[in-house]
């Protein structure tokens, strides 16, 4: 889900401040390979067990396999050449067979007034990652940084509101490009990520198998507890089942962005092979499955989702499948040549209103760094405006970039 916006953390008290960014364009044409680079040589993502098992298919003591996750996930090391802890022998032998840490380097970085930070990372295929670190302040003073990562490159389902989606689609990520992300920003900020949500570019459920394996290494190696993860989708049929079986302790986002079956259509156009009751209905099911309740998140488009109307509609469809729902109301963050409108605050505080007093607890919230492209997919656009859809030869293909100058 590529809605960045949706990834404030609520009640937001206090941005942490810093200084907003500029950047000049000028444009370059690069070759791009289209086929997803070769993932079985990659460290990042391997397990304890698995780098353990690697150091004895190199005949050395299973303990450096614990040294190299060390160096992985601890120490945050991106080259080889740079595990001091582990013999030359074993350093020069992982390149040779042609292992690489898998990290990837930072191609740009847009900080907006509020401390969001967006990043681009430039993949081994030239292909362009979005990802984003939004610190906030509580209450208590203490500091949440919470990565907001892609799992795709671009996206296939291009809902309507979407920068991503009308940016294009190339491949799904491996999973070592999406736990890189969340590295990239505890680099940036030099601080550790407490939450990671799945709502940067892509639809994580057309990539699950990599969502998943990268779930288990944030959780399990870099130690981000299971609840301060999020999945978000906007809906793919049978996944959700899948998703269900995992049992995980995350919490399930499912974008609904209507109030009924015509409207969703409309706004997202994927929605036409699953319908908002089987939809509805596999909600349901996951909360009786995992006995984790799903947060349901509502793009408010002006004069179009936002009525009071629109309001009572959507309660009556959360009533019919439940108790105890939560709506996030998320007001469309503008992108370019988009026809929607951002509601205006009376319109979205009467939307909100209408839905607590038929009993569906709703939070506004607030858009974080809009002078940093904010909404997912703005900010990879305005650098590679390619259409990103590889052919299926895997030839070259020429991509146009746009460097910072
Ligand atoms: S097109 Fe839809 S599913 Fe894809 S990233 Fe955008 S909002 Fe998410």
């Amino acid at each position: 889900m590529a809605l960045l916006h949706y990834v404030c953390s609520v009640p937001l008290v206090r941005a942490v401040r810093s200084r907003s960014r500029t950047v000049q364009l000028r444009t370059v044409s690069i070759h791009s390979a289209a086929r997803p680079p070769q993932v079985e040589r990659v460290l990042l993502g391997m397990s304890e067990q698995e780098l353990q098992q690697l150091a004895l298919d190199f005949s050395q003591e299973a303990y450096r396999g614990k040294q190299l996750h060390h160096l992985l996930y601890k120490r945050k090391v991106k080259d080889i050449q740079d595990f001091i802890y582990l013999p030359q022998a074993f350093r020069n032998g992982l390149q040779e067979a042609g292992w690489s840490v898998g990290r990837s380097p930072l191609y740009q970085a847009v900080t907006a007034a509020d401390g969001t930070i967006k990043l681009l990372l430039k993949l081994e295929d030239n292909r362009l990652v979005e990802t984003v670190g939004i610190p906030v302040v509580d209450e208590k003073g203490s500091v949440r940084l919470t990565a907001c990562v892609s799992s795709q490159v671009g996206c296939p389902l291009r809902c309507s509101f979407c920068a991503t989606g009308k940016g294009g689609y190339s491949r799904n990520l491996q999973r070592h490009e999406i736990v890189e992300q969340v590295l990239a920003i505890e680099e940036l900020f030099k601080r550790r990520v407490t939450n990671v949500v799945f709502m940067g570019m892509g639809e994580p459920m057309l990539n699950l198998k990599s969502v998943l394996e990268a779930h288990r290494c944030l959780n399990k190696d870099i130690q981000i507890g299971q609840r301060m993860i999020t999945i978000s989708t906007v809906g793919v049929p049978n996944t959700i089942k899948k998703l269900a079986s995992y049992k995980l302790q995350s919490t399930l986002a499912v974008s609904l962005h209507a109030s009924n079956q015509k409207l969703r259509e409309m706004i997202v156009p994927s929605a036409k092979s699953y319908p908002l009751t089987a939809l509805m209905k596999d909600c349901k099911d996951y909360f009786l499955e995992t006995n984790r309740r799903v947060s349901f998140e509502y793009t408010l488009l002006a004069g179009v989702n936002d009525s009071v109307e629109h309001a009572i509609e959507l309660a009556e469809l959360l009533h019919e499948w439940g108790r105890g729902h939560h709506v996030n109301l998320i007001p469309f963050n503008p992108i370019e040549d988009s026809e929607y409108r951002r509601p205006y605050k009376k319109a979205m505080l009467a939307f909100a209103a209408a839905l607590e007093s038929r009993k569906i607890t709703a939070s506004i919230r607030q858009t974080r760094g809009l002078d940093a492209s904010a909404a997912c997919g703005q900010l990879r656009n305005e650098f590679q405006r390619s259409p990103l859809i590889a052919d299926s030869e895997g030839q070259q293909e020429e991509v146009e970039v746009a460097i910072a100058a």
